[in-house]
C-alpha cells in the first residue's frame, strides 16, 4: 500500500512586545522566577486585563504580509482548563473570531518548484507559566514570568505533505516574523515553537486519516525527526491491523520517538466563551492602511529583486534573503564593490557562512565586516591576488581582525603580474625537469598541469594564473 502524509502546523510565535498582552509586566527572558508577573497575570479577583495595542499591531503586520483578511472585529475567548502554571484556570485566546484569517505563504520544495500553503488563521493569545520539574526533588516549581506573554498562534491548512515541506514552511514563517520585527525567533528560549498535526491516508483516498498532534517542537531538526517517526509509526500501526487514535503526543529527542501524552480534548471540553472582561477587538481601516504603508521589503520581494537586479539564481537569492541581516550584509558588500554581485554572493554563502557556522556566530557578530569583505574582493577584481590566495587572506582577516590590504602587505601575498618574473620561474622549472619537458614535447599534454603546479609552488602560489597559463604554453612548446 502507498501512503500519503498530511500535516498541518500550529506555530506559536512570541510577539516581541516589551510588556505582556493584558498587563504592564515586562516580558524580558531570563529574569528571576516570579518577578515578572503581576496581579493581572496571576488572575487575582477584581483586576481587569487591558489589551496591549502593540500586540494587535504586530498581528495586523502578519496578516498584511500573508495577504490575509484582517478582521475588523474579533473576539477574545476564555479557554478553560486546570494546570498549575495557569493560575486563572483559563487562557485568554481567540476562538471563533480570530484577528487574522485566510492568508498564504509560498515555500520552495526540494526540486525547486514553489508551493502555496494556506494559513487558516492567526490569533492572539496569552502564554501560560512554566512548570520546572528538574530543579526540585520530588516537587515541581512554578515560574509565572511567562504567564500573559503575547503569542500569535499561526495555524496552517493541512496542506503539507512531508516532513521536509513542514520544515520549509516553518522556516519561511520564522524568516517572515523576523523580517516583520514581530518575534525574535529565538527557538532555544521558546519564542518560536510549533505543534505538528500528522496523519496518513492511502494514496487516492479523499478523506483525511486520524491525526496525532505532536506538541511543543522547538527546533527544525526535531520537527523533521518527530514527523518522520510519527509517519512510520502510524503506517506500521495501520498495516498491522490497528487504528490511529486522535491524541496529543510528545517528542523525546534523546530516544528519537514520540510518546502519548494525553487523549485529545475536544473543543467543547474547554468550554470556550467570550471573555466578559474584554470588549471585542475593533480594528479600523486606517490602522490597517498605516500598517500596510510601513511594511518592510519582505523576503520574497527581496529575493525577486536580487534575481532581477543582481542576476542571481533563485536558489542564491533564497539563501541570501533567509534573514534580513544576511541580506543586508550581502547588499552592503555589493554596494561597495560596484558590480560583482555573483562574486559577493559566492563569498557570503561560501567562506563567510562557513566561518560563521564554524564559530557558531550570527552574521551580525561576524569577525569580518561587510566593508572589509568588499575590500578583499576588490583585490581579487583588480588582480592583486588570486581567488585562492584570497581564501588564505580571508582566514587571516577572520582570526586577526585586520583588513585585506594590511594582510596582503604583511604576508607578501601580492600576485606576481610581472611577465619577466613569471618567465624566469618557468625557465627555472623547465631546466630542473628536463625529463618531463621532453615527454610533454613528445605529446604528453597532460603534463601541462605538472608545470603549472611547479611554477605555482616556486612562486608561493602568487603567479597570476592567466598570465602563467599563457606564458607557460608558449615556453613549453619551445
Ligand atoms: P484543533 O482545534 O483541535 O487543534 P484544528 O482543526 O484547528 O484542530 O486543526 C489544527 C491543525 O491540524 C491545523 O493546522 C490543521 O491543518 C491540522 N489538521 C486537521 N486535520 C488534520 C489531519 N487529519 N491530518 C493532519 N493535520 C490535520
Ligand atoms: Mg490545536
Amino acid at each position: 500500500m502507498n501512503w500519503e502524509t498530511v500535516i498541518g502546523l500550529e506555530i506559536h510565535a512570541q510577539l516581541a512586545t516589551r510588556s505582556k498582552i493584558f498587563s504592564g509586566s515586562p516580558t524580558a527572558f531570563g529574569a528571576e522566577p516570579n518577578t515578572q508577573a503581576n496581579l493581572v497575570d496571576l488572575g487575582y479577583p477584581g483586576v481587569l486585563p487591558v489589551l496591549n495595542a502593540e500586540a494587535v499591531r504586530m498581528a495586523i503586520r502578519f496578516g498584511v504580509a500573508t495577504g490575509a483578511k484582517v478582521a475588523r472585529r474579533s473576539v477574545f475567548a476564555r479557554k478553560n482548563y486546570f494546570y498549575p502554571d495557569l493560575p486563572k484556570g483559563y487562557q485568554i485566546s481567540q476562538y471563533e473570531r480570530p484577528v487574522v484569517e485566510d492568508g498564504s505563504l509560498d515555500i520552495v520544495l526540494d526540486d525547486g518548484t514553489r508551493k502555496t500553503i494556506g494559513i487558516t488563521r492567526a490569533h492572539l493569545e496569552e502564554d501560560a507559566g512554566k512548570s520546572l520539574h528538574e530543579d526540585f526533588h520530588g516537587l515541581s516549581g512554578i515560574d509565572l514570568n511567562r504567564a500573559g506573554t503575547p503569542l500569535l498562534e499561526i495555524v496552517s491548512e493541512p496542506e503539507l505533505r512531508s516532513a521536509r515541506e513542514a520544515v520549509a514552511y516553518m522556516k519561511k514563517i520564522h524568516t517572515l516574523v523576523r523580517y516583520l520585527d514581530i518575534c525574535d525567533g529565538n527557538m532555544q528560549e521558546g519564542s518560536f515553537r510549533c505543534d505538528a498535526n500528522v496523519s496518513v491516508r492511502p494514496v487516492g483516498q479523499a478523506e483525511f486519516g486520524t491525526r496525532a498532534e505532536i506538541k511543543n517542537l522547538n527546533s527544525f531538526r526535531f520537527v523533521e525527526r518527530a514527523i518522520n517517526y510519527e509517519i512510520e509509526r502510524q503506517i506500521e500501526l495501520i498495516e498491522g491491523g490497528g487504528t490511529v487514535v486522535q491524541e496529543t503526543r510528545l517528542y523525546d529527542p534523546d530516544k528519537g520517538e514520540t510518546r502519548p501524552m494525553r487523549s485529545k480534548e475536544e473543543a467543547n471540553d474547554y468550554r470556550y466563551f467570550p471573555d466578559p472582561d474584554l470588549l471585542p477587538l475593533a480594528i479600523e481601516e486606517a490602522t490597517i492602511d498605516e500598517v500596510r504603508r510601513s511594511m518592510p521589503e519582505l523576503p520574497d520581494e527581496k529575493a525577486r529583486r536580487f534575481v532581477r537586479e543582481h542576476g542571481l539564481s533563485d536558489y542564491d537569492a533564497g539563501v541570501l534573503t533567509a534573514s534580513k541581516e544576511l541580506a543586508q550584509y550581502y547588499e552592503t558588500v555589493v554596494a561597495e564593490l560596484g558590480s560583482q554581485a555573483k562574486l559577493a554572493a559566492n563569498w557570503v554563502m561560501g567562506d563567510l557562512a562557513g566561518a560563521l557556522n564554524r564559530d557558531n556566530l550570527d552574521v551580525t557578530q561576524s569577525r569580518v565586516s561587510a566593508g572589509s569583505l568588499a575590500g578583499l574582493l576588490t583585490r581579487i577584481v583588480d588582480d592583486t591576488i588570486s581567488g585562492k590566495i584570497a581564501k588564505e587572506v580571508f582566514e587571516a582577516m577572520w582570526s586577526e581582525g585586520r583588513d585585506a590590504d594590511a594582510i596582503i602587505e604583511a604576508k607578501g601575498l601580492k600576485q606576481i603580474t610581472d611577465t619577466s618574473a613569471i618567465e624566469r620561474a618557468i625557465e627555472d622549472v623547465m631546466s630542473r625537469n628536463p625529463g618531463q619537458l621532453a615527454e610533454y614535447r613528445s605529446g604528453k599534454d597532460k603534463l601541462f598541469g605538472f608545470f603549472v603546479g611547479q611554477v605555482m609552488k616556486a612562486t608561493g602560489g602568487k603567479a597570476n594564473p592567466g598570465q602563467l597559463n599563457e606564458l607557460l604554453k608558449r615556453k613549453l612548446s619551445g
